[in-house]
């Protein structure tokens, strides 16, 4: 598989000549394995699931062709399997993050049997999975279509006055699962009013008000993958506050500018830049308190950030798929971000996102 070859492609960085994924994500990411115990071994010619008899059937059913599959006896240490599985005196990689001191001591134990050396491997796996293969994006697309679906249904079922933030929010996840979806991203944000100027608001039982902002942002996971949108509307009757308006073209303008300047190649500092600058000539600067996006796939978050505060400014590649949100935020009055989720291609983006962005009056 391709993400093997780019894996082991890695190991010469690290000078290291067998690596073993412990996080579920990359356990998943790595043998298609989806259960919650699990080990995930590559060296250069193989790659190994090693989990326990609660899984045997599954872990048979679930991994991609290729992988070989080893139950641990009852009583039987994960490790003691992956020492068996790697030469004498090698240094492996090891997922240092995602191991508490009490499992990386133990495991030093382990590996002396053998010679083996413990190296942390950072951000390695993290990066392979930020390129994207045709078949994960497809999963990306069916969550995002269906979050559209839903959306564009509750938006016209929407009773001002009466719908509660928490009604939508729990109506939203319970269409998406039973459309399909494995499950929603994350907790879908439903942010009325003056609480939409708070950028993680969470969904209130309180009713949304007419002639006021709506600010909904919602993503949905299909076979593992994530999706991730914002929209933020105005609800009538009346028309929308100029202000609110004016704010809402400077950040969509500022949205739009981001993405023509996404390509294979530019530095994920760029596009943030140039949405700064929209957003300070409109005088709003001050009220985008954070970054422009994220990588999307496995996790809601991942590699790489879209900010102008990322140390390493490493670049975009084609296959990517990052977000785009830019926001601001005016306390006591009104919040407005809008989200796009773009794949990165050689000439530019292709967006994921079909929801429309222009500023609708429910
Ligand atoms: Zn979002
Ligand atoms: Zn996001």
């Amino acid at each position: 598989m391709e993400r093997w070859k780019r894996v082991r492609l890695g190991f010469a960085r690290y000078k290291i000549s067998a690596l073993v994924a412990t996080s579920r994500v990359n356990v998943r990411y790595l043998t298609n394995f989806s259960g919650t115990a699990g080990l995930a071994v590559v060296t250069p010619e193989e790659v190994h699931l090693v989990t326990d008899g609660r899984y045997s059937g599954r872990a048979q059913e679930e991994v991609f062709s290729g992988v070989q599959v080893h139950i641990i006896r009852p009583g039987q240490d994960y490790w003691e399997v992956v020492l068996d599985l790697l030469p004498v005196g090698v240094r492996v990689g090891l997922e240092s993050w995602n191991l508490s001191v009490e499992r990386w001591t133990r495991i030093q134990k382990v590996f002396r049997k053998k010679d083996l050396q413990r190296v942390r491997v950072g951000s390695l796996l993290e990066y392979v999975r930020s390129l994207k293969a045709p078949e994960e994006i497809a999963r990306m697309r069916q969550a995002q279509a269906l979050v559209e679906e839903v959306l564009s249904e509750l938006l016209g079922e929407l009773r001002p006055g009466v719908t509660t933030e928490k009604d939508f929010a729990v109506e939203l996840q319970y269409r998406l699962k039973k459309r399909g979806a494995d499950d929603v991203s994350f907790d879908p944000i439903i942010a009325s009013g003056p609480e939409s100027a708070v950028p993680h608001a969470q969904s209130r039982p309180v009713p949304i008000q007419p002639n006021t902002v709506l600010l909904v942002d919602v993503g949905a996971i299909f076979e593992g993958y994530c999706s991730d949108m914002t929209r933020t509307f105005w609800v009538g009757p009346e028309r929308p506050d100029p202000e609110f308006k004016r704010a809402y073209m400077a950040v969509l303008e500022a949205q739009n500018v981001a993405i023509e300047v996404i390509r294979d190649g530019v530095r994920v500092r760029t596009p943030d830049e140039q949405a700064r600058k929209i957003l300070k000539r409109a005088g709003l600067e001050k009220f985008y308190p954070h970054g422009l996006g994220h990588g999307v796939g496995l996790e809601i978050h991942e590699y790489p950030a879209l900010s102008v505060h990322n140390p390493d400014n490493p670049l975009l590649e084609r296959n990517m798929v990052v977000t785009v949100e830019p926001g601001v935020y005016l306390a006591g009055r009104f919040g407005i971000r809008i989200e796009d989720m773009v794949r990165v291609t050689d000439s530019g983006v292709e967006n994921l996102t079909g929801f429309p962005k222009d500023l609708q009056v429910l």
